[in-house]
């Protein structure tokens, strides 16, 4: 492995001591440095003093975490040199430049480029296209520093079309039989990827509170869905439900209402062992069907990212970590492992 290079795994991110910068730290950064954050997700974002982001990221992190900080917004693809940023001075010098890494709405790979190197820090991303991201756009790095959620063999994803299908019927087929579909996906990336997906089915949709908030957002920006509105729990039947939580919908504690058909909306319905529904929920045994959506990439996905971008080491982070820098370096790539951090959040936004 070549020298270090000039990073930290550290409070779930990366930290520039040289530079000043951050990426994606999930505790606040409020010491006179800057943090770029990659998307609006809980696990990217703190209450950071300064921070470098896209355009949608600053309006959904504003509605998440609402407050007074420095923004320096990115369109994708401009490049940012640390002179300037202006306060606080970054202790620089370096460039860094956005990219789209297709998670949700506004998320960002980011490129830093300083002593002579080249870093590129994925955040959450994925190849596959989706209906309410941007579609990602890999670049060239020397240094890739990348997640891998998904990075063992067994996770391999059913084409989207498909799976986007079998959402539809179970939809329309639950109201034929009278009964209430709820889609249990959260709420911001999935409810719009899966909103965007009843497009042209004619089914009456009630959002989540939370759900219609990230919803509105989208439309801002120009992404178009059908026709929904916010849900009152207390009238959903005949309606599609999204939501990121079923505890509205309990008859009592672990015990779900009558008359509902729920499915959960993950990737990790790939891999039975693992939970149904999101951690709150004690409702598991509730959950009737599982489709596997994910907005992060698969195996297969991370194999052909690392080739588009070509580095000379890799860096992998989150999930499955150690095995995905174990498998490249198997392929002969010089990879190492910064996280072995088999929590997965993928349920828990
Ligand atoms: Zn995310």
């Amino acid at each position: 492995m070549p020298p270090a290079p000039g990073f930290l795994y550290r409070n779930g991110g990366l930290h520039f001591p040289r530079l000043g910068l951050w990426m994606d730290p999930s505790k606040p950064v409020r010491s006179g440095e800057w943090s770029v954050v990659t998307h609006a997700h809980a696990d990217h974002t703190a209450r950071h003093a300064a921070v470098i982001l896209t355009e949608p990221t600053r309006r959904l992190m504003q509605a998440r975490l609402p407050g007074q900080r420095t923004e320096r917004v990115l369109d994708y693809g401009d490049i940012l040199r640390s002179e300037d940023l202006g306060e606080p001075a970054a202790r620089g010098p370096f460039s860094v430049s956005l990219h789209p890494s297709g998670h949700i709405l506004g998320s960002a790979m980011a490129r830093v480029a300083y002593e002579g190197d080249s870093v590129l820090y994925t955040g959450d991303f994925k190849l596959r296209p989706g209906l309410s991201s941007e579609r990602c756009e890999p670049v060239t790095a020397q240094t890739l520093v990348m997640e891998t959620t998904y990075g063992r063999p067994r996770y391999r994803f059913p084409p989207t079309h498909d799976v986007l299908q079998d959402i539809r019927r179970f939809c329309t087929e639950s109201l034929e039989c009278r009964m209430t579909p709820v889609l249990l996906a959260y709420s911001l990336g999935k409810t719009q990827e899966v909103l965007a997906a009843l497009a042209g089915c004619g089914l009456p949709i009630r959002l989540h509170p939370s759900a219609a908030a990230m919803t509105r957002i989208y439309a801002e920006f120009g992404r178009s869905f059908p026709d929904w509105s916010p849900w009152d729990p207390d009238s959903i039947q005949g309606h599609v439900i999204i939501t990121p939580t079923l505890r509205p919908l309990l008859a009592e504690p672990g015990r779900m209402r009558e008359g509902l058909r729920v499915a959960s909306i993950s990737g990790w319905a790939l891999d039975s062992r693992r939970p149904a529904g999101p951690r709150d929920d004690s409702t598991q045994g509730g959950v009737h069907r599982r489709f596997p959506l994910s907005d992060h990439a698969d195996f297969d996905d991370l194999l052909e990212f690392v080739t588009r971008v070509q580095p000379r080491r890799v860096f992998t982070l989150h999930g499955f970590a150690a095995d995905f820098a174990r498998f490249l370096r198997r392929q002969g790539l010089e990879a190492q492992a910064l996280s072995e951090d088999d929590r997965q959040l993928d349920l828990a936004l």
